[in-house]
């Protein structure tokens, strides 16, 4: 465990939801939101937002819920993280844009050494910034491609890359992804994960199913046509499929022997969530570049193409940016964040929050419908099955989320089925708040 000093919140750290939600307030705004939202952006939980701190959710009726959610992965330090609404506040009093392309600043050149430092691997390496997970994903694209000078990209059965015209074809689930928006970007293939919980053959290594995929972009691309591989090193909204050990250093080497850039896309998987800095960690694996959002700036919009100098440096001039990308208050978010992860050791604490969850969620496996528990530290997932057997039980995830839900603990689902239900609580929720917002979500699956 670690010794850095147990943060202390503003809001009290306690659930406590009144029978009926949405309260009346929440309830006006839904009905000026129909109004006036485009109905295509959905929410999952009903009631309007007034706080949030540590691992609660305050809505503007009263109702404190537990957070076990993040915003998808992004608020790892907390919502409102002291020091940086310090540094947001410090920042955006001297100037919110300038844009990094006309008069640059300080801040993002800090931000790209921090990242080159951190990022998995000694060799020399350079960052560009943008502001989402897609416009990263999106630019690693564009630098593979330069730096090879081939076109084809491969990515994975589950793969969720986001939602610009590019990632959407890298996404592989059409509904609500890519339904309907097509035509998709071109020279885009996809190859078989390694998925331990659904292969056919159980006993499949993670080296075989890597060499499956391998003979597939052999025989039906060519090798000397691939500028990237594109991966989750953890799938997030894919299911929280963790491959078979071996599978990510096999595709790497094979990447490497082929000239291929390996692109390791942490975006939900980075930043502390999985007990080390990145995903790829656990298994030593060097990926050519990394892209990164979601925790890497306590909650503000920020992104980052981190990885080989030689690649990076590959682009002309002006090939690269954005009017936003690197926002000089995003890039002050950035930098109290990685230091908030630092000094409270955030990657042992989310191996404690793994600890705790498999404590609880452990004995429910192979019960009922919990067909399986998996993931690292504080990115965990519960496949839902119908009893018995492997066959998705999306029905009893959605039930799972609501019954918790109701007792004041937001819980997400994801998978191409849609019967995961994921954890991914802020990385500084207190024992005490975790342990009871997991006892709703035991109490939750029994019910099942
Ligand atoms: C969320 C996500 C993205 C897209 O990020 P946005 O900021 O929503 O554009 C890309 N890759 C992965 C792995 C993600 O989880």
């Amino acid at each position: 465990m670690s010794q850095s000093p147990a943060p202390t919140f503003r809001l009290e750290q306690k659930r406590h939801v009144l029978k009926d939600f949405p309260g009346p307030k929440s309830s006006a705004l839904a009905e000026r939101r129909k109004d006036a939202v485009a109905a295509g952006v959905a929410s999952t939980v009903p009631v309007y937002v007034q706080d949030a701190d540590g691992g609660i959710i305050l809505d503007i009726d009263g109702n404190s819920f537990v957070d076990l959610g993040s915003g998808i992965a992004v608020t790892s330090v907390g919502a409102s993280e002291p020091a940086v609404v310090g540094a947001v506040a410090e920042a955006a009093g001297h100037f919110t844009h300038t844009c990094f392309m006309v008069t640059p600043y300080e801040g993002y050149v800090e931000v790209a050494e921090r990242l080159n430092t951190l990022t998995p691997g000694d060799h020399a390496k350079k960052t560009v910034l943008f502001n989402s997970g897609a416009e990263a994903v999106e630019n690693a694209v564009k630098i593979a491609r330069i730096a090879t000078g081939r076109s084809a990209v491969v990515v994975f059965d589950h793969a969720y890359h986001g939602r610009t015209n590019l990632t959407m074809a890298l996404t592989a689930k059409s509904m609500p992804y890519k339904h309907g928006f097509g035509p998709f970007a071109s020279e885009v293939y996809r190859v078989p994960m390694s998925y331990p919980f659904r292969e056919e053959n159980p006993e499949i290594t993670g080296a075989e199913a890597a060499q499956r995929a391998i003979t597939m972009i052999e025989k039906q691309i060519g090798a000397d046509q691939v500028a990237a591989l594109v991966i989750e090193p953890i799938q997030g909204e894919g299911g929280f499929i963790v491959p078979a050990e071996g599978f990510l250093p096999a595709l790497a080497e094979w990447a490497k022997a082929n000239g291929v850039v390996f692109v390791a896309d942490e975006v939900q998987a980075g930043f502390c969530r999985t007990g080390e800095w990145f995903a790829v960690d656990h298994e030593g694996v060097v990926p050519d570049l990394v892209t990164m959002a979601k925790g890497i700036a306590g909650g503000m919009p920020l992104s980052a193409v981190t990885g080989r100098a030689e690649l990076l440096d590959s682009v002309h001039g002006g090939g690269l940016g954005g009017t936003y990308g690197g926002n000089p208050v995003a890039c002050a978010a950035a930098l109290a964040a990685l230091d908030v992860m630092e000094e409270q050791d955030l990657n042992a604490k989310a191996r404690r929050i793994e600890e705790i969850a498999r404590g609880v969620l452990e004995p429910l496996v192979g019960e009922g419908v919990v067909g399986e528990l998996r993931g690292r530290g504080a990115m965990l997932a519960i496949e839902l099955v119908e009893p018995g057997t492997k066959k998705p039980n999306p029905e009893a995830a959605k039930a799972i989320a609501a019954a918790c839900l109701k007792e004041g603990v937001i819980i997400l689902t994801c998978g191409t089925y849609g019967n995961i239900i994921r954890l991914l609580p802020p990385l500084v929720i207190g024992e005490e708040l975790l342990t009871d917002a997991l006892g709703v979500l035991a109490t939750a699956i029994k019910a099942q």
